[in-house]
């Protein structure tokens, strides 16, 4: 599968159906909701990117969460992981507010563009191997597309962090928060922890730090 852009992605992505067990997931928790959605319209498709297509930071994440950017169809909006996302976004001037609730809400990303490995919610947040091999035809279409603007790349979790290992062949590498590797004719890769509840309700990662990651790509920026 070869795209011309980033727009063409955007408008395959939510009608990717490769994965049958990911698309009878997302489309059940779309029709149960939880209590305190109950009103609103589930997005239930897979989410595609986000963010400025001149872009010179990607970040890359794991996957939309259930109740967040599966029900709200942008990526990390609408749950604590986008909060905390967004929030250090909006404080290092990547994006245009600190809170993403929905889709008409207007932020909007400057010089960054949100990705993840895998496109559709995935219960317990874990694909399988063969779902993130479905899914990584997108990724690499759009690093391929971003390869000559893209100067700094963030990981957001350690899967995230070996899949684009993965497909960038980069051997070796370890994974630890604001590990930061600078290489020849590659944009710089800075690996973090992901800002899922797991981490920042028991403070494996706490919010300088995390800050800490984006102030970095900031600068490498500048
Ligand atoms: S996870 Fe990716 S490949 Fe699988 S159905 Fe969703 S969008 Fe398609």
């Amino acid at each position: 599968m070869r795209f011309k852009d980033l727009a063409e992605i955007e408008a395959a992505i939510p009608r990717c159906t490769k994965c049958p067990r990911l698309i009878q997931y997302i489309g059940e928790v779309a029709e149960k909701k939880v209590k305190r959605y109950r009103d609103q319209n589930y997005w239930g498709k897979p989410v595609p990117g986000f963010g400025d297509h001149a872009a010179r930071l990607l970040i890359i994440g794991l996957a939309p969460g259930a109740h967040g950017a599966n029900r709200t169809g942008r990526m990390f909006t609408g749950d604590d992981s986008g909060h905390w996302l967004y929030k250090a976004l909006y404080e290092t001037a990547f994006a245009s507010q600190p809170q993403s609730e929905s889709r008409d809400d207007g932020m909007q990303l400057h010089d960054a563009y949100i990705s993840a490995i895998v496109r559709c919610a995935p219960p317990q947040n874990k694909p399988t191997a063969e779902e993130r091999r479905n899914c990584s035809v997108y990724l690499e279409e759009e690093l391929r597309i971003m390869r000559r603007q893209l100067k700094v790349v963030i990981c957001l979790g350690r899967m995230a962090f070996e899949q684009y290992c993965r497909i960038e062949k980069l051997h070796g590498l370890e994974f630890g928060h604001l590990f930061t590797y600078t290489m020849k004719d590659r944009p710089t890769l800075i690996a973090s922890y992901h800002p899922s509840r797991q981490n920042t309700n028991t403070g494996r990662l706490k919010w300088e730090p995390w800050l800490a990651v984006f102030k970095t790509a900031r600068g490498l920026l500048q």
